[in-house]
């Protein structure tokens, strides 16, 4: 009988997961030779990443071009499945190439660990008490990862909330590290997780630590980028009849919808993420932290607001600036277990976590840019379904050159759909005498 019930999955060797996978979805021998395909991640490698492993699972790999950040020239590797925006980024940082490209900065690496403690008698003395022993405290922590001390990093302070909840009063203690070139999760929940009992000792009896956890808004460890768009570069990157003036002004517009309504907003620091996720993962980073980051910064106002900020200087010129979290590291995750995100890192030639952020900092800024630009200008349809076309003429079946001659008979009849392509695929075969 069918059953998800494979105990001790992880135990079994991979050809008998393979066995298992095909009995129970009923797969075919091609489909399993195309599992065993492994590529450049190989088996070994990823079974020691994550549990359970019968395949890797491939992404393009683009590069995005054009990129100047703080003086220095960038080639961008992209790990991304949707068309059009290693293209957009490309184009975003040729535009501003004129004016420097991107000026990026990022904030000391510090990061936020939670520990959560209830039940105390009198959480607001036990708050108290607890910062008394600060000093102490962040030394204990330190003491958890004498190589993070070694490299300059280390606990640096801690805080203390007490907060009313459906449970009664809890007391969240934030304890800050310095985790260099790291992510942080790691060495942040390890020194959280230490830390606790002293935690539970101080603030009395009854008092119990429930959770100690990174938190993903890293406040403190924000990235800034900025970039100047001239009106003349912004008119010549338009067809049609745009003045550089309107094309400007056709972009704080849609700033401003983005800034007023959040159903745009959200779609706004979307296409932010685009660019940053992109980046992250071919980099091996942990990206649904960075999303995660990345929004509830959007929202720590109380109303969801852009990631970025547009305005026009004095020459009439579009500015564009990005604020956000940006937890980011070359040392622990898959930055140094996969062997793609290593030849990423050497393509982008980063030397530090900060120099990372920077770069996806500009990445996001880029592809925000490029999207609201087209989103103005010629709508982004029009790059999309080239792109998109192609895909469904794979779809229906093409094969060589008969992708783009079905991709553009589609896209000229404004009927990208799989059925007209076969329809074509077919009279071209015909044609040919196939
Ligand atoms: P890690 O523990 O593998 O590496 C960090 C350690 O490397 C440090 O503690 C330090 O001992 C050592 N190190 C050596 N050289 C260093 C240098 N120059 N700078 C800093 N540290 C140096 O990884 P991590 O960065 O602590 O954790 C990242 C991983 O944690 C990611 O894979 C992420 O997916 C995962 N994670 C994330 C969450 C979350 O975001 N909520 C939760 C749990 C785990």
């Amino acid at each position: 009988m069918r059953t998800s019930d494979l105990s001790e999955f992880y135990k079994k060797p991979l050809e008998e997961r393979l066995q298992a996978l095909k009995e129970f979805a009923e797969l075919g021998d091609e489909e399993i030779e195309k599992l065993r395909k492994f590529g450049a991640l190989e088996f070994e490698t990823a079974n020691r990443m994550i549990e359970n492993v019968v395949s890797t699972f491939q992404l393009p790999l683009g590069i995005a071009t054009n990129f100047i950040v703080n003086g220095k020239e960038y080639l961008i590797p992209f790990a991304i499945e949707e068309p059009s925006v290693v293209a957009a980024a490309s184009n975003a940082a040729k535009l501003c190439r004129a004016s420097g490209g991107f000026k990026a900065e990022s904030d000391e690496p510090i990061m936020i660990g939670q520990i959560l403690l209830v039940n105390a008698k009198e959480p607001e003395k036990a708050a108290e008490e607890i910062m008394r022993n600060k000093q102490e405290l962040v030394g204990k922590a330190s003491a958890c990862d004498a190589m993070l001390v070694k490299f300059g990093g280390g606990a640096r302070d801690l805080e203390t909330r007490v907060v009313d909840s459906i449970r009664g009063k809890l007391i969240i203690v934030h304890l800050l590290v310095d985790v260099r070139d790291a992510m942080g999760a790691n060495a942040v929940n390890t020194m959280c997780e230490a830390l606790a009992p002293e935690l539970e000792g101080i603030a009395g009896a009854g008092a119990k630590a429930r959770m100690r956890i990174i938190s993903n808004l890293a406040i403190y460890r924000k990235a800034r980028a900025k970039a100047i768009w001239k009106k003349e570069e912004l008119e010549k990157s338009v067809k049609g009849n745009m003045k550089g003036e309107e094309v400007v002004d056709a972009m704080l517009d849609a700033y401003a919808f983005a800034d007023a309504d959040p159903f745009r907003c959200t779609t706004h620091n979307k296409g932010i993420m685009n660019g940053i996720d992109a980046v992250a993962i071919a980099c091996g980073q942990d990206f649904r932290a960075l999303e995660a980051g990345a929004h509830s910064f959007a929202a720590i106002s109380g109303t969801y607001k852009p990631l970025t900020r547009y305005n026009k200087n004095e020459n009439g010129d579009l500015v564009g600036e990005i604020e956000l979290p940006m937890a980011v590291g070359l040392v622990g995750g898959a930055v140094k277990t996969h062997p793609i995100a290593q030849i990423a890192v050497k393509i982008l030639g980063v030397k530090s976590a900060s120099e990372l952020a920077c770069v996806l900092a500009s990445a996001g800024l880029a592809q925000n840019f490029a999207a609201m630009r087209a989103l103005t200008t010629e709508g982004i349809q029009r790059g999309h379904m080239k792109l998109h076309a192609k895909n469904i003429a794979v779809l229906a079946g093409a094969k060589g050159n008969e992708i783009d001659i079905v991709a553009q008979k589609i896209a000229e009849e404004h009927c990208v759909k799989a059925d007209r392509a076969k329809e074509i695929l077919e009279e071209i075969r015909k044609r040919s005498g196939e």
